[in-house]
């Protein structure tokens, strides 16, 4: 924990034991739901999973 602070909703998260939690928004544009272990954006690694044939599931 010496390093660089990490997102304080993050932070937070991890302290509440959730896995997921709402932090800034990401740089593709989704609303900032990301997974508390990595920081990760769960939409974008939706799409990593499914692949780029579901881009109408983008609005919301
Ligand atoms: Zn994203």
């Amino acid at each position: 924990m010496k390093g660089r602070p990490i997102d304080r909703e993050r932070e937070a998260a991890r302290l509440l034991g959730v896995t997921r939690y709402v932090g800034p928004m990401c740089k593709r544009g989704h609303d900032g739901e990301r997974y508390t272990s990595t920081g990760a954006c769960c939409a974008c690694l939706n799409d990593r999973r499914k692949g780029p044939a579901h881009e109408t599931q983008i609005a919301r």
